[in-house]
């Protein structure tokens, strides 16, 4: 489904509205509707269980938001957390300057992908797209251009070099994709934080900053987490929270806002073991993904050559969105960076005793580190299909259904009663309703013939609409219909509770 449908269906079906809508909106903001933050809580939930319920040794905590300035300077964050920006003088818009560049690569990179394609479709299934990569002179020459240019534009923002990112944009002809104008002003750094004062101290001194990573609530409170709730290194700290970030962004929907949601885990290990810990968590991590059902061509891991300031190992899982692989987790080895760091800026002493080992140390630190809002995107662009399906006067028709795990979806079941102005079947209907409602988000539906309410229920994925009919007042039994496979069977009445709760429960994912 293409990426204009998404947005409009999750607008459309109560899962996401602009934000400040009837002032025009405010850019990069967005607010949750009904459907929305039930499927957000869902993914919430799924991670949290699967961290902190499923591991003996992983913990939680839930950090304020505000911390102490000095926080931000130990983490290098008022010195490095910069974006290149660049202006347009014609058309006055602000662009980072890589991600032009990237955009500009990404254009080959999609001509090479239709090469790929044309040849898959030419060999059939003998086709081996690894050999046609690399023996297809057209191919290699573009992926040359682009690791050329790439390469280049890595090399410059490591090395703080802006002017050679402006040089790079002009030698590309890059234009500017408002106005076409190419007419650029220089590239120069952007912090950012947002940030805000305290009401009792002006100046500099009462300057606080709005957190950008859930991550420094974790590093600032690892001692007190690992003392008071007496775990021993190996072990984690998760957190799921807000996080601000200034970003200059364009048209990416919830991809990248100001204000978003991370679920970040540190696990904090002996110095020397990182890169073990560090593999396993990125394939327990894309396993994560995986049990969702997610396709195996959806997910790629991206290895970082260009690493942080802290980390000595780094890679991002990568999902397909409607526009293209984009960055939806990171896991990254952040070494003993952070903890030396603000034992260094506090004074205070961050060390663990191993009591195996006998002596003190730094514990390394391996994090998986994932955008609440951009699993949401990724799951929602993923769930939303038209299909063909059959009609009831024996021909197909179409209809939009969205495909999520049923553990996932907003709504586990409709109770549907056939007629409306039937007193008996609406009372057994919420009679039903009133039982399932005690153990899963339930909707009651009455208006409407009832093709209508399934596809209503398909549009938001509901996984199953049970329907109470005439009969169900002879034999207590009741319809039940799966969303997918369009299945539809009787049961007994007393059934349902316990068909949704397990089909709907996260049991099958944790396995
Ligand atoms: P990007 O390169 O896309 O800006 P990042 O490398 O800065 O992302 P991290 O700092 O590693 O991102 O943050 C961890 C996760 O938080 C990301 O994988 C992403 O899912 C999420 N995330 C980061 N920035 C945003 C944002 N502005 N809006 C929504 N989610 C975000």
């Amino acid at each position: 489904m293409d990426f204009k449908n998404v947005i409009a269906h999750c607008k459309e079906y109560a899962f996401i509205y602009q934000s400040s809508e009837i002032y025009d909106g405010l850019a990069a903001t967005y607010d949750y509707g009904p459907y929305g933050v039930e499927l957000k809580n869902n993914i919430k939930s799924y991670w949290w269980k699967s961290m902190v319920q499923m591991h003996e040794n992983i913990v939680g905590l839930d950090a304020s938001i505000f911390m102490h300035p000095k926080v931000w300077k130990a983490s290098g964050h008022v010195d490095a957390f910069n974006d290149p920006l660049i202006d347009n003088k014609d058309s006055k818009k602000r662009y980072r300057a890589d991600q032009l560049i990237e955009g500009y690569c990404e254009k080959i990179d999609n001509k090479i992908r239709k090469d790929v394609e044309k040849a898959r479709k030419r060999f059939g299934d003998d086709f081996d797209e690894g050999q046609f990569r690399a023996t297809n002179q057209r191919i290699i020459d573009r992926q040359q251009k682009i690791d050329g240019i790439l390469g280049r534009m890595n090399q410059s923002l490591t090395d703080e070099n802006l002017e050679d990112v402006k040089a790079l944009i002009e030698e590309l002809e890059i234009a500017c994709p408002a106005s076409g104008s190419k007419n650029w002003t220089d590239v120069r750094q952007f912090n950012l934080m947002f940030s805000t004062q305290l009401g009792n101290i002006s100046g500099e001194e009462g300057k606080l900053y709005l957190r950008p990573e859930t991550a420094q609530g974790i590093f600032v409170n690892f001692l007190n987490v690992q003392k008071t709730s007496r775990q021993k290194v190996p072990f984690g700290i998760a957190q799921i929270g807000k996080a601000f970030r200034n970003e200059i962004v364009a048209r990416q929907f919830i991809f990248r806002m100001k204000e978003f949601e991370q679920m970040e885990m540190q696990f904090f290990v002996r110095p020397g073991t990182e890169m073990e810990w560090y593999e396993q968590w990125k394939a327990t991590r894309l396993n994560w993904h995986k049990a969702l059902g997610v396709p195996e061509n959806k997910l790629r891991f991206h290895d970082h050559e260009k690493l942080a300031h802290y980390a000595n190992a780094a890679s991002d899982i990568e999902f397909e969105f409607p526009f293209g692989f984009r960055e939806l987790e990171g896991i990254h080895s952040r070494t003993d960076f952070d903890l030396n760091q603000h034992q260094e800026l506090s004074g205070k002493k961050l060390q663990y005793f191993d009591p195996e080992l006998n002596e003190n140390y730094v514990p390394y630190v391996v994090e998986t580190s994932i955008g609440c809002d951009r699993m949401f995107l990724a799951q929602v662009s993923l769930a939303l299909q038209e299909e063909e399906v059959p009609d009831a006067k024996g021909g197909t028709s179409t209809r939009t259904v969205m495909k999520f795990h049923p553990a996932l979806a907003p709504v586990k079941c409709a109770i549907l009663p056939l007629l409306k102005n039937n007193e008996a079947l609406v009372k057994a209907s919420k009679d039903l309703y009133n039982q399932v409602k005690f153990d899963v988000n339930a909707q009651y539906d009455e208006k409407d013939a009832i093709g209508k309410r399934y596809r209503r229920q398909d549009a938001i994925g509901t996984p199953f609409c049970i329907t109470v009919d005439h009969q169900t007042l002879e034999d207590n039994t009741v319809t039940i219909r799966e969303r997918d496979s369009l299945d539809q069977q009787r049961i007994k009445m007393e059934e349902v509770r316990g068909i949704v709760v397990e089909k709907c429960s996260m049991h099958s994912l944790f396995e």
